[in-house]
C-alpha cells in the first residue's frame, strides 16, 4: 500500500471527512492491504461504541405488491412472474409475537410500494404491536408515502424508518429509475423522517449498473452531510425478470470496502451486514461485520411466502424457519468472536464530529472507549 493511502485512512479515522479528490483517490487505490487496515480501524471504532456485540432485527416482509418499477428489483410492477402475496395485519402480528419469543427487541416491517396498505391498516397495527411489546422499537421501509402518513405512522408508535437513496447522483438515479419517480422525492421523503423524529436509515447499492466512483463519493458525500442513524448497503444483483438481467453483480470486497469507511465517517452509526451480502458469498454477512458492521437482519417472514419476495436472483434463508435463522446466525457472530444481543439497539450516540486535533471518543467512557480499542487490537 502506498504511503498516501495509508495517509488516507489515517486522516478517515480521525477527521471523519475526505475530501472529493481524496476519496476517488481511495476508492481507485483499493487493494488488500489497504482494505485491511480500513476494516482494522472500523472494527476498533465500532469496538469502541459498541464493544463486539451484534444487534438483531427481525424482518418481515409482509407484502411484495409494488406500484413502483425500479428497473433492478424483482418485484417491480411490471414483472408479471412475480407470484403476489400479502401477509393480513393479523399475520404480521403473529411474525412479531413469534420474534418477540426468539428474542427480538426490534421488528422491521418492509414491502413494497402496496397500496393496500394505507394509514388505516398500518396504524392500528402498528399500535396494536407497540401495546403488546412497550419495549421493542418497530422500524418502517415502506418506500415513499406522504408527510401527513409518516406523521400518522409515528405517532401510533413507529421508532425507526429506512428509506435507501438508492444513488445521490440525479442522473444515476434516472438510470435506475422509470421517469416518474425522482432523487429529489426521495431525499424530501428522508427530510420528513427526519422531521418526524424517526431514527432515520439511507443506502444504495454497490455496483448497481452504470455505477461509477463519482457516483459513490457522492454516496459518501450525502452521508457525511445528512448524519443518518442507519446505512444500509448492499450489492447490487441481478434477477432474471428484470430490465437488468444480464448485468453484471457487485462485489463483496467494494462492499465491505465501503462498509468500512461508512463506519469511519459516523462511528455511531447503525450499519448492517445485509442479506444481499451473505447471498453473494457464504461468508459475507461475517465479513461485513469483520468490516465494520454492527446489525443483522434475520428473517422473520412465514416460510410459505419467503421465496417471493425475491429482490434478486438466489437470496439466502428462503427455507429455514424463523428459529433456525436465529440460530445460524448466533453461531455464524460467535465464530468470529462477536456476540449477537437481544436488546432494541439503539444507536449509542457519540459526538458524530470531532475535532481532529480531540480524542476519538467525546461523549463515551473515555476510559473505556480506549480499553475497547486496546482489546481490539491485536
Ligand atoms: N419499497 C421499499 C423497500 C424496498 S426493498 C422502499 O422503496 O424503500 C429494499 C432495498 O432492496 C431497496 O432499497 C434496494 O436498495 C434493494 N434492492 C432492490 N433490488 C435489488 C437488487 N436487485 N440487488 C440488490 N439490492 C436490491
Amino acid at each position: 500500500m502506498n504511503d498516501n493511502v495509508r495517509a488516507l485512512i489515517e486522516k478517515l479515522a480521525s477527521e471523519h471527512h475526505l475530501s472529493c479528490a481524496e476519496y476517488i483517490e481511495l476508492l481507485s487505490s483499493r487493494e488488500a492491504e489497504a482494505a485491511e487496515l480500513l476494516a482494522e480501524k472500523a472494527r476498533a471504532v465500532a469496538g469502541a461504541v459498541y464493544g463486539r456485540e451484534v444487534f438483531l432485527r427481525g424482518l418481515i416482509e409482509f407484502s411484495n405488491y409494488c406500484k413502483n418499477d425500479c428497473y433492478y428489483c424483482g418485484i417491480r410492477r411490471s414483472n408479471r412472474l412475480a407470484a403476489r402475496y400479502r401477509l393480513s395485519p393479523e399475520e404480521i402480528f403473529s411474525c412479531c409475537d413469534e420474534g418477540y419469543r426468539l428474542g427480538y427487541r426490534t421488528f422491521v416491517l418492509q414491502s413494497g410500494e402496496d397500496p393496500f396498505f394505507s394509514d388505516k391498516v398500518l396504524v392500528p397495527l402498528i399500535a396494536a404491536i407497540k401495546e403488546s411489546y412497550p419495549e421493542v422499537a418497530v422500524t418502517l421501509s415502506l418506500g415513499e408515502r406522504s408527510y401527513e402518513s409518516y406523521k400518522a405512522l409515528r405517532t401510533a408508535g413507529a421508532d425507526r424508518y429506512l428509506l435507501r437513496h438508492e444513488t445521490a447522483t440525479p442522473a444515476h438515479y434516472a438510470k435506475l429509475h422509470p421517469a416518474e419517480m425522482s432523487l429529489k422525492t426521495r431525499l424530501n421523503c428522508l427530510n420528513y423522517l427526519r422531521e418526524l423524529g424517526y431514527a432515520v436509515g439511507v443506502g444504495f447499492m454497490v455496483g448497481s449498473p452504470f455505477q461509477t466512483v463519482e457516483n459513490i463519493v457522492a454516496d459518501l458525500q450525502f452521508i457525511e452531510e445528512f448524519q443518518p442513524d442507519m446505512c444500509g448497503i448492499g450489492p447490487f444483483i441481478p434477477h432474471a425478470a428484470t430490465p437488468f438481467a444480464g448485468e453484471r453483480a457487485g462485489s463483496v470486497e467494494l462492499t465491505c470496502y465501503l462498509l468500512s469507511i461508512i463506519r469511519l465517517i459516523i462511528p455511531d452509526i447503525l450499519l448492517p451486514a445485509t442479506t444481499a451480502l451473505g447471498t453473494l458469498a457464504e461468508d459475507g454477512r461475517e465479513k461485513g461485520i469483520l468490516s465494520g458492521a454492527n446489525v443483522l437482519m434475520p428473517n422473520l417472514s412465514p416460510v410459505s411466502v419467503r421465496k417471493k419476495y425475491e429482490l434478486y436472483d438466489g437470496k439466502i434463508c428462503t427455507g429455514e424457519e424463523s428459529a433456525q435463522c436465529r440460530l445460524c446466525l448466533s453461531g455464524r457472530i460467535k465464530s468470529i468472536g462477536y456476540k449477537v444481543v437481544c436488546s432494541r439497539g439503539d444507536r449509542r450516540k457519540i459526538e458524530s464530529l470531532i475535532p481532529p486535533d480531540e480524542q476519538k471518543f467525546l461523549n463515551c467512557d473515555k476510559k473505556q472507549a480506549a480499553s475497547r480499542l486496546g482489546e481490539e487490537r491485536p
